[in-house]
């Protein structure tokens, strides 16, 4: 047999991410590793899914998701965001801001095009678009305060550039980009006509009274932003895979084509979920969740410090990347493994942050879980100290 796999596709392996989760399932262990999100889901939003069930919203909705739903998240991104859209022509429901980042790459990439983003990165973004054929350069965050410049941006783009994607909250380094480093991105942008690729997911999840500012937002961005959310992590609903992109309407059209032709649509019923759930809860739903993952973080950023993990302490999202060079091992896969052999407790290696060997001694642990495995994972880490 001569058939091999197609060229595009023949770099892609199972994301660390997921291996993690595998190598937790085999040792029995917490799974600090992926972030799954297995927090209880709002009962206002798992009744309307139910109930939208019984009531027959079991059909195809309309390609770009039901009105209901793109009327609830309008007025969502108006509210939160700051964000005017037109329900009608510029939000397209998608299979999870997976799905939407996914579209944005098929619909606005040409094989050849480059495309910047900031590392650590999020390994899905970098791998989607090398799916496409784009090529990702790198501009490589200072920590502790994960900073960068106008010159890094200048150093990064070539006049292949045609897009920068902007993940804010971000994962995995917890950066909230303030509205001076999102004015610098929209002018370099603008300078160099480049679209602005979001992903805005853990929006919610904002720490010490900092902002989520959303990019599309700046002067003369909208146009050139596409903006990507969804309710996954909101609602701990990460398995319903219901997310979403706003943009301009010419862009949106063809977003809504492509998610057509990939998926139809996003499952019906649990659309119907999210569009009652959004309208059913209130400030004080968002609050809470800010202030319980507020609490989550410094619960496992302490824990991680007395093990001898020195935490950098997330300003947002829901990871804490931290310091593992004391931990025997070669690599940061050989840390992990051992960290996950003597305590139980799964991490994602930092080498699947980054392009080069800047993430050798990190790792990343994930805190959206129920008080009580973390509670059980910090133990276990106190217990080991490196
Ligand atoms: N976004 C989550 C993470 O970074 C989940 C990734 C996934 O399983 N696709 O862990």
């Amino acid at each position: 047999m001569t058939l091999s796999l197609g060229q595009r596709m023949r770099f892609l392996k199972q994301s660390e991410i997921r291996n993690m989760t595998l190598e937790c399932t085999k040792a029995g262990g917490i799974n600090l590793s992926q972030g799954v999100c297995d927090t209880p889901v709002p009962e206002a939003v798992r009744r309307a899914a139910q109930a939208a069930i019984d009531e027959g919203f079991n059909i195809y909705t309309r390609y770009d998701g039901l009105d209901e739903l793109r009327e609830a998240l309008a007025k969502k991104l108006q509210e939160h965001s700051k964000l005017t859209v037109d329900p009608k022509t510029q939000l397209v429901v998608t299979s999870g801001a997976t799905g939407a980042f996914y579209g944005a790459a098929v619909g606005l990439l040409d094989p050849g095009d480059e495309v910047i983003l900031f590392e650590p990165y999020y390994g899905y973004h970098v791998d989607t678009l090398k799916a496409v054929g784009a090529v990702g350069k790198y501009v490589t965050l200072r920590p502790p305060e994960w900073q960068f410049d106008r010159a890094a941006l200048d150093a990064a783009a070539s006049p292949k550039t045609k897009a920068i994607v902007v993940n804010t909250p971000a994962n995995p380094s917890g950066k909230v980009f303030s509205r001076g480093e999102l004015k610098l991105i929209a002018d370099f942008a603008r300078d160099r006509d480049l679209f602005v690729i979001t992903d805005e997911i853990y929006e919610h999840f904002v720490f010490d009274g900092r902002e989520h500012i959303a990019p599309a937002t700046l002067d003369g961005m909208a146009e050139r932003t596409i903006t990507i959310n969804g309710l996954s992590k909101t609602f701990s609903i990460t398995g319903w895979r219901i997310g979403f992109s706003a943009s301009d309407p010419r862009w949106a059209k063809t977003l809504g084509y492509i998610n057509d032709l990939g998926y139809v649509c996003a499952p019906a019923p649990l659309q119907m979920g999210v569009a009652r759930g959004l309208a059913l809860l209130d400030d004080n739903f968002y609050s809470a969740l800010e202030a319980e993952y507020t609490n989550k973080r410094d619960k496992i950023c302490g824990a991680l410090s007395r093990a001898g993990i020195e935490p950098h302490v997330p300003q947002g999202a829901y990871y804490v990347l931290a310091d593992t060079s004391r931990i025997p091992g070669k690599t940061s896969k050989e840390r992990v493994m051992t960290l996950l052999e003597k305590t139980k407790v799964a991490a994602v290696p930092g080498e699947a942050f980054y392009e080069g060997d800047t993430g050798d001694f990190l790792a990343r642990f994930c805190f959206a879980k129920t008080e009580a495995d973390l509670d059980e994972a910090c133990r276990r880490l106190e217990r080991a100290a490196f």
